[in-house]
């Protein structure tokens, strides 16, 4: 059961979403989740996008309350690929190239714990065949660090792999009774956009680049699932094309492929942001980041978005009540500090808009009412600075 796209698909849900778009009405907070077309034809309706969120936000209700946290870990900004948008691309003169040692990684993983953090994701670049072995046992050893410690979550973005890479990295990591992998770990793959004439123009045509090739990447979930994986996250980087519409319908399309098959689905929509050596224009508007978040959580009541403090504070608080994530941190290597980070531009995959530690972040939410899954509020840190006043529409809940 592999997931498949074509161009064909998506325009005829497009041309249904445009017929529907004029008459439809804003989802009721009891009613059934909307259609990929229904998504569609939101996105395309009139409907003002404060009126789009405040029924995305209805509809969580409490849940509204209750999200998850978890902190990038960076463990090399090497990269094979070529992707122009990125600070890691191989051709990139300007990065400096950094690679965490294992005692390192080790260390990092135990300022966050100290930190109260107890999920992190752990990304590397992407790398061809013959490389990829290097980044899978780094990759494999920081795993078993974290797990050791005690991190209820694990992401892993290190790009795409095969059946025997999957097995590879997964081989020390206990079973269940089923086969399926015990611990929460969760593969994170974003195709940054699913244009193929867009993906090819950012992420190259060269075999190769292993970015470069669609297919292979668009199937990485499925390979995952077989290999025993129970979550996953696909994504979009909002901006590199500007068909927002057939973007909204093909990772619709994806995450409703990827609940069909039982798997736990976390959805991220980064905009694009500066990094080192390129001239990367802003993304999308404001509203229309907003919009794309509130339909996405109308349509996927049960999956998580991913919000990140690459989007400013006052970004994310309009769209922190449609979330179920908020992950703080810095995209340089082995960037933690006793107290805060390190975010250098010319060491880090993209640039981080948001650099106040994450419990200054977390801890104006905590004194909101909001509950972070896996971050242990230090006495000294929980809501002592709330420097972001409330604002209308997050809601609070009792606990
Ligand atoms: S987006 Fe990922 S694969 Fe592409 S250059 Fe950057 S780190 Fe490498």
């Amino acid at each position: 059961m592999h997931f498949e796209l074509t161009e064909t698909r998506v325009r005829e849900i497009l041309a249904e979403a445009a017929r529907r778009a004029p008459s439809i009405a804003l989802p009721e907070a009891s009613a059934g989740e909307p259609s990929v077309v229904d998504m569609a034809a939101l996105w395309l309706s009139a409907l003002p996008v404060e009126e789009l969120r405040a029924a995305a936000v209805a509809r969580r209700g409490p849940r509204a309350a209750d999200l998850e946290t978890f902190s990038p870990l960076y463990v090399t900004n090497t990269c094979d690929a070529e992707c122009r948008m990125c600070g890691m691309r191989r051709d990139n003169p300007e990065l400096e190239r950094e690679t965490a040692s294992p005692a390192q990684v080790q260390r990092q993983l135990e300022t966050l714990e100290r930190r109260g953090i107890r999920a992190v994701a752990l990304l590397t670049g992407e790398y061809r065949r013959d490389t990829r072995r290097w980044a899978i046992g780094l990759t494999r050893d920081a795993l078993g660090r974290a797990l050791r410690l005690g991190f209820r979550h694990v992401l892993i973005n290190i790009g795409s792999l095969a059946e025997d890479e999957l097995a590879e990295l997964l081989a020390d990591v206990p079973r269940r009774a089923d086969g399926r992998i015990a611990p929460r770990l969760t593969l994170c793959t974003f195709q940054e956009t699913y244009d193929r004439e867009t993906y090819r123009r950012f992420m190259g045509a060269n075999p190769d680049n292993p970015r470069a090739d669609f297919e292979r990447r668009l199937g990485n979930f499925d390979r995952a699932a077989a290999a025993g994986m129970r979550a996953v996250n696909p994504g979009l980087l909002l901006g590199l094309c500007r068909d927002l519409p057939y973007e909204l319908v093909s990772i619709a399309l994806h995450v409703r492929h990827l609940l069909a098959r039982g798997l736990e689905v976390f959805v991220s929509v980064p905009r694009l942001r500066q990094a080192s050596g390129t001239s990367n224009a802003r993304g999308l508007s404001d509203d229309e980041f907003v919009r794309m978040v509130a339909i996405l959580s109308l349509g996927f009541p049960e999956a998580k978005i991913v919000l990140t403090t690459r989007e400013p504070a006052e970004i994310q608080r309009r769209v922190l009540p449609m979330a179920g994530v908020l992950s703080a941190g810095s995209s340089a290597v082995a960037p933690y500090t006793a107290t805060g980070a390190r975010f250098p531009l010319e060491a880090s995959q993209f640039e981080v808009i948001d650099q106040r530690p994450f419990e200054e972040i977390l801890g104006e939410y905590i004194a909101q009412g909001v509950r972070f899954e896996n971050y242990e509020a230090r006495a000294e840190s929980a809501g002592a600075r709330p420097r972001i006043p409330r604002e209308a529409g997050l809601p609070v809940s009792p606990g």
